[in-house]
């Protein structure tokens, strides 16, 4: 029995359509097999059907044969000739997997350690100290022998394989059972307890060891091979599913091993956390609150882990190359998250000045919950709107705690990094609503998406770029994806209605960008009207953040409602300097005055068409710039909340001086 039809399926049968698809299938007891341009795969293995990378309007065949053929076929077309099948609009509490978000990849520094008599030297990426119990966390690499078996081993081997398979599939039903599991993480879990299950990649690492091969080798053959192949495949988001094979092979090797990944759950209150490498999105999910402090060998001042790590108020130091090495073993460490210095196992005089450090800026941290609430003017009155930089809802209530006056900016990417699929437009416009009503009548200035070639979202295909970030990014893609785009607008022209939202553009560096996102928006509009759904106009602004919007910055002013300057990349741009290359971070100081003269030129064009100039760039949060940027008249700084009360108060000292 088959059947051919048109897959229409949004975006096709990868991520969670796929997972659903294969649920479906597995309901059925007949052997059932998809086929497109002539290959053909059991519909019965996710890690198959994902290989197979059957994309929307492409043709495909059911073929079934068994008892129920008849209703299988029918029910997997019917599901396959669903534009919706798999998205959110179906019931997410069956444990299927769903959203995982993409960590940014941070690049592989060179060997930057700089040791100096205070100790070893990186980047400085989120300020203030600590000292703590060292929490090196370098998984351990599996390594094998590739031992041959005797032909009477082989039995009992395949059975110890089998055994290990279940041991990860409880290990992991154990994890989908705890109630305390955040919604994202679960979806992750879920996604590789599917994988531990596939008849792909466990049916091949058996018939290894069935030829003679060790299970521990063959299962990491097996998964090399099945990485392999994801990596290979021309999808992002399937590239990015060759690390989730891993890490199940990773599973099932030590499980044959007798052994379990401590994983960062271990991490003892205020412990520093010392890593290589540690993606954005591992660091999410950690125990945030119970890590002293981060120090890797890997990452920038703004790569997106000192990013995480400053909104949680975490000192960092990142970007110590290799030599982190040296600190597997250490007992305890100290850190200056604002200069960069790391002092493994300090002596009794380090310590003691780290302890009366922590002290006074404990102490310096209780005072400045003074100025939480306070509103702080320029000497003419003009009030200086302190905000903060978010990029999703969980981080309202630390904003507002902080004293934010809005949000100055809300990065979109991590709503389209949760996703397996692109996030519906209903979906975009209750978030962005939620933020205008938690910060009512404060401003919140959404960033339209800044995704880019180095950071893939579902749903998108990015070329291979030598330089992503001259590349596709920001409105770039935006403007040549209007089916995202407009989708993305709609939602916010909906959710104005709840609040004070303003929208912002992000890599601006044309004047023909801001006209073509106008014309989209009128056409959102037109479409709004038409279909009866409420929205209200918004603010439209741009960041600046490349030269060539400096440039044109008066010619933008007339065009906009306000700038907010992006002084991550600004710097990086103006200076030619990669926000996330250790090597080069000594070029990649805003202070530098050619960044800082762009700013002034900036502010100079912004003022004199009397619209508003902010900025929301990590410079926006520093003491020792703010009266700078006020002079040029800046009226409002956005900053990860932990910087919020400083800058009030920095604000409101130069104003009474
Ligand atoms: C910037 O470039 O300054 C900025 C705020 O944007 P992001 O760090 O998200 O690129
Ligand atoms: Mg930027």
């Amino acid at each position: 029995m088959e059947r051919s039809t048109i897959v229409r399926v949004h975006e096709g049968l990868h991520a969670r359509p796929a997972t659903r698809f294969v649920k479906l299938a597995k309901s059925f007891e007949c052997d059932i097999e998809i086929v497109r341009d002539g290959k053909a795969v059991s519909a019965k293995s996710p890690v198959k059907l994902m290989l197979l990378g059957v994309k929307e309007n492409q043709e495909v065949t059911v073929r079934a044969e068994g008892a129920d053929s008849i209703e299988a076929v029918e029910a997997l077309i019917g599901y396959l000739e669903n534009p919706l099948s798999g998205l959110d609009d179906e019931p997410q509490d069956d444990g299927a997997p769903q959203a995982e978000p993409v960590a940014a990849p941070v690049p592989v520094a060179p060997a930057s350690l700089v040791q100096t008599h205070h100790g070893l030297r990186g980047v400085a990426a989120s300020e203030g100290v600590a000292m703590g119990p060292a929490f090196p966390y370098f998984p351990a690499e599996i390594n094998t022998d590739g031992r041959t078996l005797a032909p009477d081993e082989t039995g009992a081997e395949v059975e110890r394989l089998r055994r290990a398979v279940a041991t990860v599939q409880q290990r992991m039903d154990a994890t989908l059972a705890d109630r305390s599991l955040a919604e994202g993480d679960r979806g992750i879990v879920a996604a590789l307890r599917d994988i531990a299950a596939d008849e792909d990649l466990i049916g091949e690492a058996e018939r290894t060891v069935a030829g003679g091969l060790d299970a521990v080798s063959a299962v990491m053959a097996a998964s090399a091979q099945v990485a392999d192949e994801f990596a290979g495949m021309d999808d992002p988001y399937l590239n990015a599913r060759a690390d989730d094979i891993r890490a199940v092979g990773r599973q099932l090797c030590l499980a044959l091993l007798g052994e379990e990944e401590a994983g960062l759950d271990a991490l003892p209150e205020g412990a520093i956390l010392i890593a290589e490498d540690i993606g954005a999105w591992d660091l999410a999910r950690a125990p945030l609150k119970r890590i002293g402090g981060i120090v890797c060998g890997h990452g920038g001042a703004t790569s997106h882990v000192a990013i995480i790590a400053r909104s949680h108020g975490i000192p960092a130091v990142l970007g110590l190359g290799g030599q982190v090495d040296a600190l597997r073993e250490i007992g305890a460490i100290a850190l200056d998250g604002s200069t960069g210095h790391v002092h493994p196992d300090p002596d009794d005089a380090i310590r003691a000045d780290f302890e009366a450090r922590i002290t006074a800026a404990g102490k310096e941290r209780e005072a400045l919950t003074a100025y939480r609430d306070m509103e702080p003017r320029r000497a003419d009155g003009t009030v200086i709107e302190v905000a903060a930089n978010i990029g999703s809802l969980e981080e309202i209530d630390a904003a507002r705690e902080a004293g934010a006056m809005g949000v100055g900016l809300f990065r979109t990417e991590l709503l389209f990094m949760r996703h397996m699929h692109l996030p519906s437009e209903d979906m975009q416009a209750e978030t962005y609503a939620a933020l205008a009503q938690a910060f009512a009548p404060h401003p919140v200035i959404v960033r339209t998406l800044d995704i880019g070639g180095d950071k893939p979202i579902a749903g998108v295909e990015f070329p291979q770029e030598e330089n992503p970030f001259l590349g596709w990014r920001g409105i770039r893609m935006c403007l040549d994806r209007p089916d995202i785009f407009k989708r993305q607008l709609r939602a916010l022209l909906r959710a104005a209605v709840h609040g004070n939202i303003k929208v912002m553009l992000p890599m601006v560096s044309e004047l023909d960008e801001v006209r073509r996102t106008r014309a989209l928006i009128e056409e959102c509009k037109g479409e709004l009207a038409t279909e009866g759904k409420s929205h209200a106009d918004f603010p439209l602004g741009v960041m600046v953040e490349t030269p060539a919007a400096v440039f044109i910055a008066r010619e933008l002013a007339k065009e906009v409602a306000f700038f907010s300057i992006g002084t991550n990349d600004l710097t990086q741009y103006v200076m030619a300097a990669d926000r996330l290359n250790p090597v080069v971070a000594g070029l990649n100081h805003v202070e530098n005055p050619a960044v800082m003269g762009a700013i002034e030129m900036t502010a100079r064009a912004g003022v004199e068409a009397g619209i508003m100039v902010g900025m929301c760039g990590e410079a926006a949060g520093r003491p020792d710039l703010i009266p700078a940027f006020i002079r040029m008249g800046l009226t409002e700084l956005s900053m990860s909340p932990a910087s919020i009360q400083r800058a009030k108060k920095c604000i409101a000292e130069m104003s009474a001086g």
